[in-house]
């Protein structure tokens, strides 16, 4: 425990690069011995341009950083926040955070930008990927990694996170958004194990099917219980899923940077209402 905290406390730039690329890396690999789906896309194109927004959001999360550790190093020094206020065990104190962490800054960030229109405006490039994977999970408009920054620093006040569980937080964070992307098949009982801790792709693909009510289900990102919780969880036959987003099914558009970038700001498109007993 100890070891992990030294690490973490200090983690260098160089180490969250390779946390970043090498689990990108890892689970392109991985998709590619065993698809879910068989896209017939252009995969290096398609990685491209979520590299491209995966980019953005380091420029973002760089420009900002020195704000979110001032912010950790304040709450862990003065013990503000709900985890420094409870006698926890190291473990406990540990685990109990990151959850927290998960929940406000992830899960209740993704579930506000479904429901707050000009945060949808922006969060809605993450669903208009037609060809979900691994390289998905960091496809955010510069303008959502902008408001993903505030409700993390707004976690980090609330929960008392120290800057080391912050950057061991992010680590996973980054990693388990990869592989509930990946376009990975796990076989049936490895997927029900995992998936009563963990987001799996199985889990996730729900959330990027290209219509309501799917598309506003399962928001989840590390940890499977808030779905259950807050009762937004689906299970859907993941071979029935069409990925994408109803208002933007111009494949031209959607692979395209700059479309992408102005979309935000093209106005608000209604989502479309189907009958009920189309549902899947
Ligand atoms: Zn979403």
């Amino acid at each position: 425990m100890e070891a992990l905290i030294d690490y973490f406390e200090t983690i260098p730039s160089l180490d969250r690069t390779i946390i970043l690329f090498g689990g990108l890396a890892f689970f392109l690999m991985l998709e590619n011995v065993a698809p879910f789906f068989r896209f017939k896309n252009n995969k290096v194109k398609h990685v491209g341009l979520n590299l491209f927004f995966t980019f953005t959001t380091i420029v973002v999360n760089f420009v900002f950083a020195f704000i979110l550790l001032a912010a950790s190093s304040y709450v862990d020094t003065h013990q503000v926040g709900i985890i420094q206020w409870l006698p926890l065990h190291i473990i406990v104190f540990t685990f109990f955070g990151v959850m927290l962490l998960d929940l406000l800054g992830a899960w209740l960030a993704h579930w506000v930008e479904h429901h707050v229109k000009w945060m949808w405006q922006f969060h809605m490039i993450h669903h208009t990927d037609m060809h979900i994977d691994a390289s998905s999970a960091n496809r955010h408009h510069p303008g959502e990694s902008v408001i993903r920054f505030v409700f993390t620093l707004a976690a980090v006040i609330i929960v008392g996170a120290p800057v080391w569980m912050v950057m061991f937080y992010q680590a996973l964070s980054v990693t388990l958004s990869q592989f509930n992307h990946s376009n990975l098949k796990m076989p049936k009982w490895l997927n029900a194990a995992v998936s009563w801790l963990i987001v799996t792709p199985d889990m996730h693909r729900v959330h990027h099917h290209y219509r309501q009510p799917y598309s506003d289900s399962n928001y989840g990102n590390i940890f499977s219980i808030w779905d259950k919780i807050f009762q937004t969880y689906r299970k859907v036959d993941n071979s029935k899923l069409i990925y994408g987003l109803d208002t933007h099914m111009e494949e031209e558009n959607v692979n395209q940077v700059g479309f992408l970038l102005k979309a935000p700001f093209a106005g608000y498109r209604d989502h479309i209402q189907y009958p009920s007993e189309e549902n899947l």
